[in-house]
């Protein structure tokens, strides 16, 4: 929803809104829903034929919502939208909706929610398991359907996952103790790992507090509402993670090309 309204905008109410959400609208605010049934604006998403982020265009364009009167849309039952990618008029987006009395209805979508919001985090899937990447996306999907309790236990899990993958690589060291690590609270065992952990986590340790309170002591509500500080910061472990790994594929290409050069020279 924006800030600024109580209703979506007829963007969110296509791209971010979940399937079955009732949005009632008022006697004075009757031309918001106006707006959904005859939805006439291009819009920026992720086209998942093209791969890629694209403008929106909608097909056998209304006219603007301004030229109908305000409660001309009541009296459909279902209508639909479908918007097509202006790069290649065949990518489809198609959006089904019900209204009743005062109230519309998302009732089906192709494709779903979850593949045209998950482009953003596709990168990850090159630092986490296949595996994990799916508890990622899982834990975004759930949020995006108002499950709050549920999207932080693949947070959680995540988050121990990329503790104990430092863990695994902290006990090549010979120096390594790890009878004092097993004892070790989890906050002790991220100063342990600092050399492997990235900084964000190993500075922003109460994290792991945070997720693990979450599933005992938060309600569904307060869940989704710190669940973007948590998604967040797990992206920044994840972006550095990235970092390192491209910085790495860098040097191994220079130093190829580097070989190869002196060879011929
Ligand atoms: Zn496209």
């Amino acid at each position: 929803m924006s800030a600024e309204s109580k209703y979506p905008t007829p963007e969110e109410f296509l791209i971010k809104v979940p399937l079955y959400e009732k949005v009632a609208y008022s006697d004075e605010d009757l031309e918001e829903g106006s707006k959904i049934r005859f939805f006439s604006e291009t819009f920026d998403s992720y086209c998942p034929s093209c791969n890629t982020h694209s403008i929106f265009e909608p097909v056998g364009g209304y006219k603007h919502y301004s030229y109908y009167s305000s409660d001309t849309w009541l009296n459909a039952d279902f209508f639909d939208i479908t918007v097509r990618c202006t790069r290649n008029k065949s990518h489809k987006l198609v959006f089904k909706f019900h209204v009743e009395e005062q109230s519309i209805q998302k009732i089906g979508q192709i494709p779903s929610i979850a593949d045209l919001n998950l482009f953003d985090v596709k990168k990850y899937s090159k630092v986490l398991s296949k595996h994990y990447f799916q508890e990622f996306t899982k834990a975004i999907g759930l949020a995006s359907h108002g499950v709050g309790v549920g999207s932080f236990v693949y947070l959680r899990r995540i988050f121990e996952f990329l503790i104990e993958e430092s863990h695994l690589c902290a006990k090549e060291k010979s120096t390594w103790d790890d009878e004092v690590y097993i004892r070790a609270r989890m906050n002790e065992k991220i100063e342990l790992l600092c050399e492997e952990l990235p900084r964000f986590l190993v500075d922003n340790k109460s994290i792991y507090s945070i997720l693990s309170k979450g599933i005992h002591e938060l309600s569904e509500q307060e869940c989704l509402a710190a669940f973007p500080a948590m998604k967040v910061g797990i992206e920044i472990i994840l972006d550095e993670k990235l970092e390192i790994m491209k910085r790495e594929r860098k040097l191994q290409e220079a130093q190829k090309a580097i070989a190869s050069l002196s060879s011929s020279v």
